[in-house]
């Protein structure tokens, strides 16, 4: 990330990567990307199952009844993107 992208966009976590995304106004817990290219160096089953838990996450309506559901998968979503992040990195960059 030598530079830094134009208003309204967010870069790729790569370092030197040169991918950039449209951010979301109106999520702005999602201030990460992994471009395309990059995320094909993930594994694929850490992939799956992070587009697993996305889509239970999306799903789910938050309310008082199930708060420690909601709890328990946005810290298994923030894991496993770390997961992703970590490989992704790594493995551009040749050390793994
Ligand atoms: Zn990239």
């Amino acid at each position: 990330m030598t530079r830094r992208p134009k208003p309204g966009r967010i870069a790729c976590v790569v370092p030197f990567c040169k991918r950039t995304a449209p951010r979301d106004p109106n999520d702005d817990a999602n201030a990460e990307i992994i471009c395309g290219g990059h995320k094909r160096l993930v594994d694929s089953g850490l992939r799956r199952l992070h587009r697993r838990v996305c889509r239970k996450v999306e799903g789910l309506e938050v309310c008082r009844a199930n708060l420690g559901l909601a709890k328990t998968l946005f810290g298994i979503e923030r894991r496993v993107w770390a997961k992703m992040k970590e490989q992704a990195i790594e493995r551009a960059a040749g050390i793994a």
